[in-house]
C-alpha cells in the first residue's frame, strides 16, 4: 500500500496532508501524482468523489514558489467548485506561503481586481470570469506554468468550450496541462489533442462492483446534527457489533470521543495507532467489550469479525468500491447484515453516483424527526444541569448576580435565557447553511425555481418521479408543481428541501441541463 510519505514532495505539504486527515492516497492520487511531478501532461479520469482535487493540488502546491505572480490557473465549471477547489488548495498550502484566489461571476469584479493586484500564485476560476479579467488586462498569465481543466466534462456541458479555447491560447505554450474529468466525451478528447502535449492518460476503471445481499438504507442528515442523528439511528437498531466508518482519522478521533462522552461502548481505530494499541482495540471488539468500532477505510482493512451486524457509513465512502468493501464487513457466515449510510445534502449527488455504479437504488429511511433529536438533546441538557447541581457546591461567586436577576425577572425567563446562552450553538438545528428564506411556498414547504419547462418536455409526472426517487419520499408528499414554457416551480417538504437543492442544482432533467434555485416569494396581491 502506498503512502503520502512515498511521494517526492516537501515536508510542508506532507504535514498539511496529515492535518487534513488523509491517511493514504486514493487510487487516482496514487497514479496521477508521480506523473504530474515528472512535469508531463496528464489526463485523469475517475468518478466523482475519488479525490481528483488533491491529485492535482498536491503536485501543484509543491511546484508553485513564493514569487508574487500567477503560476497556476485552474478552470472549474461553477463558482461553488471554484470556491471548493481554492479551499482545498489553501489547506494544502497551510505551511507554505502560497496564495490561492477563486474568481467567479456574481462576485464584485473590483474586489477580485484588488485581490489580484496584491499578488497571488494560484487562480481558480470559472471560464467566463477568467476571460473577462483577461479582456480587462487584470489577469496576467505569462508566468503560468501549470494549467488545469477540472471537471472538463461539466465545463463542456455548460457550454464553456469556446471560452476555454480562448483562455488556452493565452497561456504560455511551455506549460504543463492537466485535464480531469469523470467522463471523456469526444469534444474533450479533441480539446486535449489540440492543447496538450502527448498527455499521459490515467483512468481508474470503475471495475465491476456488485453489492452483496445486505440490507441497505440511507438516512438524510444535516451536517450540524450528524452525531445526534447517528445516535438516534443506532439507538433504534438492535446492534450486535457495529463498525462505523469515517473519512479521516481526525473524524475517527472526534466521533470516538463524542460517542464515548454519550456513554456508548466505542473505540477508534486509525492508521496512527501502534500495532499493540491496534491489537488491544481489536481484542475489545472481538470480545464485545466494545460495541462499536470507529474506523477509516485504511484502518479497517483486513478486519474480519463474524459477528458484525451493522456497518454504518457515518461519512459516505469515497467511491463505489469502498462502499462495497465496507458493507462486505457485515452479513458474514450466513448472518443477516445491515448497512446504514448517513447522507448530507452535499453528498446527494455522490450517493447517486454510487447507486449508479453498484446498479441498485439504496432506499431512503426516515430519520427520527428533528423534534425527536431535539427531545433527546433536551434530555442530555437536563442531565448535564442536574449533574452540575448535584456534584458541585453552588458558587458564591454568582450569588449577587442571581439575586439581582431574580428580583427583576421571573425565574423561568432567567433560566431559559441562560440555557439559550449555554446551549445556543446546538439549538439552531435548522441552520445548516440552507435557510432558503421565504420562497412563496405553502406552510411547511419550500418552493424551487427550475430554469426549464415545457421547452424540454417536462411533465409533472416526470418531475414528481425524479424528485421522489432522488430524496426517497412518496410522490404524494410533493406539493404544487407549475410548469411554464421556459421554467417550472415545484414545492417540496421543508425537511427534504436541502437534499432536493443539492441533488438537482446543476443536474439534468429529461436529458437537459438544468439549474434549480430557491424561488422568490410571490408578489403580494393588492
Ligand atoms: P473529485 O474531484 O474526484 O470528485 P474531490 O477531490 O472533491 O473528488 O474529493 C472528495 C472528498 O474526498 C473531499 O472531501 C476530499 O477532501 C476527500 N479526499 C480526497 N483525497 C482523500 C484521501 N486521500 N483520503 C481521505 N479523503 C480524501
Ligand atoms: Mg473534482
Amino acid at each position: 500500500m502506498m503512502k503520502f510519505e512515498d511521494f517526492q514532495i516537501s515536508n510542508e505539504i506532507k504535514k498539511a496532508i496529515k492535518d487534513m486527515g488523509f491517511e493514504a492516497p486514493s487510487p487516482i492520487q496514487e497514479r496521477v501524482i508521480p506523473e504530474i511531478l515528472k512535469r508531463v501532461d496528464v489526463i485523469g479520469q475517475a468518478q466523482t468523489g475519488t479525490g481528483k482535487t488533491a491529485a492535482f493540488g498536491i503536485p501543484l502546491i509543491e511546484r508553485v514558489d513564493q514569487s508574487k505572480n500567477i503560476q497556476s490557473l485552474i478552470l472549474t465549471p461553477t463558482r461553488e467548485l471554484a470556491i471548493q477547489v481554492a479551499g482545498e488548495l489553501q489547506k494544502l498550502s497551510k505551511y507554505k506561503k502560497v496564495q490561492t484566489l477563486p474568481i467567479y461571476g456574481g462576485q464584485s469584479i473590483g474586489h477580485q481586481i484588488r485581490a489580484l493586484k496584491r499578488g497571488v500564485q494560484v487562480v481558480v476560476g470559472t471560464p467566463g470570469r477568467v476571460l473577462d479579467h483577461l479582456n480587462r488586462g487584470t489577469l496576467k498569465l505569462q508566468n503560468v506554468h501549470t494549467l488545469i481543466l477540472d471537471e472538463a466534462d461539466e465545463m463542456l456541458d455548460m457550454g464553456f468550450i469556446d471560452d476555454i479555447e480562448k483562455i488556452l491560447q493565452q497561456v504560455n505554450r511551455e506549460r504543463q496541462t492537466m485535464l480531469f474529468s469523470a467522463t471523456m466525451p469526444p469534444p474533450i478528447r479533441k480539446l486535449s489533442n489540440k492543447y496538450m502535449k502527448q498527455p499521459k492518460q490515467i483512468t481508474i476503471s470503475k471495475g465491476e462492483v456488485t453489492a452483496p445481499s445486505i440490507n441497505q438504507v440511507y438516512y438524510k442528515v444535516l451536517e450540524k446534527n450528524k452525531i445526534d442523528s447517528l445516535c438516534r439511528v443506532i439507538d433504534s437498531e438492535t446492534i450486535d457489533l457495529g463498525i462505523i466508518f469515517c473519512r479521516t482519522k481526525k473524524g475517527v478521533a472526534e466521533l470516538t470521543e463524542a460517542l464515548q462522552a454519550r456513554g456508548y461502548m466505542a473505540d477508534g481505530l486509525h492508521g496512527d495507532l501502534t500495532q499493540s494499541q491496534r491489537d488491544s482495540v481489536m481484542k475489545k471488539f472481538r470480545d464485545s467489550t466494545i460495541e462499536f468500532l470507529i474506523a477509516t477505510d485504511v484502518a479497517a482493512r483486513g478486519i474480519d469479525v463474524d459477528k458484525v451486524s451493522h456497518v454504518i457509513n457515518y461519512d459516505i465512502p469515497q467511491d463505489p468500491e469502498s462502499y462495497v468493501h465496507r458493507i462486505g464487513r457485515t452479513g458474514r457466515a450466513g448472518r443477516e447484515g445491515f448497512a446504514l449510510t448517513l447522507v448530507t445534502p452535499r453528498e446527494m449527488k455522490h450517493l447517486r453516483s454510487i447507486e449508479a455504479e453498484i446498479k441498485m437504488a439504496i432506499p431512503s429511511q426516515g430519520l427520527p424527526s428533528v423534534e425527536e433529536v431535539v427531545e433527546k438533546q433536551q434530555h442530555t441538557w437536563k442531565q448535564q444541569i442536574i449533574d452540575l447541581m448535584e456534584e458541585s457546591e453552588t458558587s458564591s461567586l454568582y450569588d449577587e448576580l442571581v439575586t439581582e436577576l431574580l428580583q427583576d425577572y421571573p425565574p423561568e425567563k432567567v433560566v431559559s435565557s441562560l440555557m439559550k446562552l449555554a446551549f445556543y450553538s446546538h439549538t439552531d438545528l435548522e441552520d445548516d447553511g440552507y435557510d432558503f428564506g421565504d420562497t412563496g411556498a405553502q406552510k411547511g414547504m419550500t418552493r424551487f425555481f427550475i430554469n426549464v419547462g415545457r421547452n424540454v418536455e417536462l411533465t409533472p409526472k416526470k418531475i414528481v418521479e425524479e424528485v421522489s426517487q432522488l430524496v426517497g419520499i412518496s410522490q404524494k408528499a410533493i406539493g404544487r408543481i407549475d410548469i411554464f414554457d421556459n421554467f417550472t416551480f415545484i414545492e417540496v417538504p421543508e425537511e427534504v428541501a436541502p437534499f432536493v437543492y443539492e441533488g438537482l442544482k446543476y443536474s439534468r432533467l429529461n436529458g437537459a441541463r438544468i439549474n434549480l434555485e430557491p424561488a422568490k416569494p410571490r408578489p403580494k396581491r393588492k
